[in-house]
C-alpha cells in the first residue's frame, strides 16, 4: 500500500526532471501492449487454430505418431506465424490404451463404463472377476486394514467439488495418482474410482495415476459419474462382483516432442519470457481444451508479437510441451535448460481450458512495483482483476523451473464446468468460445509483451540474491 500511494509522486517527479522525455515516450509500452490486446480481441487466428489441430491431427496421446505429427504441423504453423521455430526430443514411456469393458455381474448384470487410467498395468486378457469393495471416501480406503481386500476389487466414489479455481480437482487428485497402490497395499487385485469429473454423463474421465515402489502393481480404471453412483446403491443392498477387462501396453523406447517459436529480442535475446502450454492430449476426444486451447493461446501471442515493427528487447519464447499428462514435461525441461536457469526471466503456462481469465498473479518480486501498477490499469476493459497476492502455481509444464527460482505467472481462468468435460471423450472443438479465446490471447499478449519490452525484474530478492 505504501508503494502504490508514493506512485503518483514518482510520476510528478519523473516529469519534472525529465521535461523532454514525453508522456508519449514513457507510456510508450502500455500503448503497444493495448494495442496488442485489442488486435487479440478481434482476431480469430487462435481459434482457427485450434480448429486445425483438433480436426487435422485431433487426439494426441504422448509418445505416440500422433503426437509426433501434432509437433510437425506446429512447427510449420509457427513458423508461418513469424517465429524461429525448434524441436526439442526427450525419451519417455508411451502407453497405449487397449480395450477397456467393465461390467456388474451379480446381483444385477450391466454394463459399466469406465476408462484405464494412464500407466495403468493391464488385466489378464479374459479380464479380473471379483468382489467390489465399495469406498465412499478416500480416507476410508486409507484406513482400511492390511489385508482386508485381498482379492477383491476396491472402488473409490468420493465426489470431486465444483469449484471456480479448480482447487477441487487438486484435492481429488491423490485418489486418481495414488488410490491403486494404496489399494494394492491393503490386498486388491483391482481399482476402480469415480473418474475425477463434475459432469453426471456416461462418459469416463481418463487421467494418469503413479504407482509406489516396492507395491504391486494393479490395474486401474475410472468409472462414469452415474456408474459409480450405480456401484454404490447396488452395494448398500448385498455383495456386488464386476468383471474388468483392460489391455493397456507400452512403448518403452518413445520420444516425445517439444516445439518452440521464439521472437529474439532486440537489445537481452538471452534474456526469456516464456510462455507455454502442451501439446500432447488424452486420446478419448481431441484435446481441444485440455490443451488445443492453451497451443492456441501462447502461439497467437508469439504471432501477434512477431508481426510488430520491432521485436521487444527480451526474447519471446512460446513452449508447446510434449508428454504433459504422462508427467514428463516439467521434469525433461529443467533439466534441458538448467544452464539458462537465471536467464528465463518469467514463465507462465496456460492449461485450464478456454474459458475467460478473471484474474492475474505477478511473481512475488513485482505485487507491489510499478510494472504492477501499469500492468494493472491495462486489465480492467479486458475484465481482468490483478490479485494483490503472488502467484504460487503456474502450471505442471513449469513446476520444476519455478521450484528453481523461475519467476511464475499465473492468470486464472474460469473453471467452473472444465472438469465436465476433462480427459473425456467430450473434449471436443465446439465446446471452445470464440469470444473467451481471444479475451485470453489478448491478456496474455499484454502480459508477455510488457515483460519483454520494460526489461522489469520480476524475481523476489531473496531468489535475486540467491541466483544473482
Ligand atoms: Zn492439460
Amino acid at each position: 500500500m505504501v508503494g502504490r500511494s508514493r506512485w503518483p509522486f514518482v510520476i510528478a517527479a519523473a516529469l519534472i526532471a525529465a521535461p523532454y522525455l514525453t508522456a508519449t515516450a514513457q507510456d510508450l509500452p502500455q500503448k503497444t501492449a493495448q494495442a496488442l490486446a485489442n488486435k487479440a480481441l478481434s482476431d480469430d487466428w487462435s481459434y482457427k487454430f485450434l480448429e486445425s489441430l483438433t480436426s487435422e491431427i485431433g487426439p494426441r496421446l504422448a509418445g505416440t505418431d500422433a503426437e509426433a505429427r501434432a509437433a510437425a504441423w506446429a512447427v510449420t504453423r509457427l513458423k508461418a506465424a513469424g517465429m524461429e521455430v525448434h524441436t526439442e526430443s526427450f525419451p519417455m514411456v508411451a502407453w497405449l490404451r487397449g480395450v477397456e469393458t467393465g461390467a456388474i455381474v451379480q446381483p444385477a448384470p450391466q454394463r459399466l463404463v469406465l476408462t484405464a487410467l494412464g500407466g495403468s498395468v493391464a488385466t489378464p486378457p479374459e479380464g479380473i472377476e471379483a468382489q467390489v469393495v465399495v469406498f465412499r471416501t478416500y480416507a476410508e480406503l486409507l484406513a482400511a486394514a492390511p489385508g482386508s481386500l485381498d482379492g477383491k476389487i476396491a472402488a473409490v466414489t468420493e465426489h470431486m467439488v465444483r469449484t471456480m479455481d479448480g482447487m477441487g480437482y487438486g484435492l481429488a487428485n491423490p485418489i486418481r495418482r495414488q488410490g491403486a497402490s494404496e489399494a494394492a497395499r491393503r490386498g486388491a487385485i483391482a481399482y476402480l474410482l469415480r473418474s475425477l469429473g463434475t459432469d453426471n454423463h456416461r462418459l469416463a474421465h481418463a487421467g494418469a495415476l503413479n504407482y509406489a515402489n516396492g507395491l504391486g502393481k494393479i490395474p486401474a480404471a475410472a468409472l462414469a459419474n452415474p456408474d459409480a453412483d450405480q456401484l454404490e446403491r447396488l452395494s448398500a443392498l448385498g455383495p456386488v462382483t464386476v468383471h474388468i477387462t483392460l489391455t493397456p501396453t507400452e512403448n518403452k523406447d518413445a520420444q516425445s516432442i517439444t516445439v518452440v517459436g521464439e521472437i529474439k529480442g532486440r537489445e537481452t535475446p538471452d534474456e526469456v519470457v516464456l510462455i507455454g502450454a502442451h501439446l500432447d492430449s488424452w486420446d478419448l476426444g481431441t484435446g481441444a481444451i485440455d490443451d488445443g486451447a492453451g497451443d492456441a493461446i501462447v502461439s497467437g501471442v508469439g504471432r501477434l508479437i512477431a508481426a510488430l515493427p520491432e521485436h521487444p528487447k527480451r526474447t519471446v519464447r512460446v513452449v508447446l510441451f510434449g508428454a504433459e499428462e504422462m508427467g514428463y514435461s516439467g521434469k525433461a525441461y529443467e533439466k534441458a535448460h538448467a544452464r539458462e536457469a537465471a536467464k528465463i526471466v518469467m514463465a507462465g503456462e496456460t492449461d485450464f481450458g478456454a474459458r475467460r481469465v478473471y484474474e492475474m498473479r505477478l511473481p512475488a518480486g513485482a505485487t507491489d512495483s510499478a510494472f504492477a501498477r501499469t500492468i494493472a490499469g491495462l486489465l480492467p476493459p479486458l475484465g481482468v482483476l490483478l490479485v494483490p497476492e503472488p502467484a504460487q502455481h503456474g502450471g505442471s509444464d513449469i513446476q520444476e523451473i519455478g521450484a528453481d527460482g523461475t519467476p511464475i505467472v499465473s492468470l486464472s481462468q474460469n473453471g467452473l464446468d472444465y472438469f465436465d468435460i476433462h480427459h473425456t471423450a467430450d473434449d471436443t472443438f465446439d465446446k471452445v468460445e470464440a469470444a473467451e479465446l481471444a479475451q485470453n490471447v489478448a491478456v496474455w499478449a499484454a502480459l508477455t509483451y510488457l515483460v519483454a519490452e520494460t526489461g522489469v525484474d520480476l524475481r523476489s530478492p531473496a531468489k535475486s540474491a540467491e541466483k544473482p
